[in-house]
């Protein structure tokens, strides 16, 4: 469980349907190079942003997580967001961690470029720059030029604490996977193989 004595912390939010290797290469890069005490995987209850009826039922994406995560001692798994009814917002998540682990615990939440370009969206967002910082990583196919002017005009507008990072570009995504599992290809190297044996076990993305 949540150790207070941590004093900096890596969250990566996800959907982690199903969790892959990016997810755990950024995760354990970015750990390593802002010298996290951790990283807490946070997988999504019913995503605001996503179809609810096309997302897989959050146990399994726990599920695929938690074995993911197992065999690294830097890396933890929540179910802070999977045990909330209804919609979760990452304001409430934070006001929760906030309170798990005090003020003097700098929150930082890595995010993809793709989702920079979204956090205006978030709920509260204003009150969201105020309580963590992010760490934004880039990812294949993004236009870093404007990656960056976007960070920049973030920052001046909503004093926005964004620090940004290279990190190794895994071309993998979640939806890749689901696409190959649907058309019966394997996703061998793609994800843990314990990750591999969970989705063949419970039949999912058939
Ligand atoms: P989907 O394909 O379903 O949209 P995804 O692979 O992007 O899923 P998410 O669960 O949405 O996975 O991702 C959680 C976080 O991890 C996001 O911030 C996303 O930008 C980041 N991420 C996902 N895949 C990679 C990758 N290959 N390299 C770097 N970051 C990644």
């Amino acid at each position: 469980m949540m150790d207070k004595t941590n004093k900096k912390i890596g969250i990566l939010g996800g959907t982690f349907d199903p969790v892959h290797h990016g997810h755990l290469i950024l995760a354990d890069d970015v750990r390593q190079k802002f010298s996290l005490d951790k990283v807490v995987f946070i997988p999504s209850g019913m995503p605001p942003h996503k179809a609810v009826s096309s997302v897989t039922e959050a146990e399994h994406r726990f599920n695929m997580v938690r074995i993911a995560v197992s065999t690294n001692t830097g890396f933890e798994v929540s179910r802070i967001e999977i045990d909330r009814s209804g919609y979760t917002y990452t304001i409430d998540t934070l006001t929760q961690l906030k309170r798990e682990y005090g003020d003097d615990t700098e929150l930082l939440f890595i995010i993809g470029a793709d989702v920079v370009n979204d956090l205006l969206t978030w709920k509260n967002y204003e009150m969201v720059f105020g309580m963590c910082g992010f760490i934004a990583v880039l990812r294949p196919g993004f236009d870093n030029e404007s990656f960056v002017k976007r960070i920049n005009w973030l920052e001046e507008t909503y004093k926005a604490k964004i620090y940004t990072t290279d990190t190794p570009l895994i071309e993998i995504s979640s939806t890749i996977i689901r696409e190959k599992l649907q058309r019966g290809q394997s996703i061998k190297y793609l994800v843990p193989e314990s990750v591999e044996a969970y989705v063949t076990e419970n039949g999912l993305y058939t």
